[in-house]
């Protein structure tokens, strides 16, 4: 099916992994989620009351990072707790803040009230 151009420049499949990481990271919402998850792991609700957002939305996201292989989950009793599976993830993202020079992570600092279990057990974290 491929010509002889198109079987020459097949190398770039060579990339499909790496795309599908990109791919999974290139999304507002999914790069707030693993800013989120630097300071450790965290569940749903949590994550909910950071970013303001509907938890069906979060979860949806939750698993297209999941997917990639970038997220774990952790249940801990009624709880699940998601976390990155690797921390070099986290370079990642500084070095596009650094070349972007945005600072997006002040936005997600100042929650209006998280119900969270963690949060309610720790009061100096909300
Ligand atoms: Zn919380």
């Amino acid at each position: 099916m491929m010509n002889m151009i198109e079987e020459r420049h097949a190398a770039h499949l060579d990339y499909a992994i790496e795309a599908a990481l990109l791919k999974a990271l290139a999304h507002p919402t999914r790069l707030a989620i693993l800013y989120l998850l630097r300071d450790g792991p965290h569940c749903v609700c949590h994550l909910e009351s950071y970013l303001g957002l509907r938890q069906a939305y979060i979860s949806q996201q939750l698993s297209v990072l999941r997917e990639a292989g970038l997220l774990q989950v952790n249940r801990a009793g009624w709880n699940i707790y998601y976390s990155v599976s690797d921390p070099a993830v986290f370079s990642i993202l500084d070095k596009i803040q650094a070349m972007t020079g945005a600072s997006s992570m002040s936005a997600l600092t100042h929650p209006q009230h998280c119900p969270c279990p963690e949060c309610q057990s720790n009061s100096k974290k909300c």
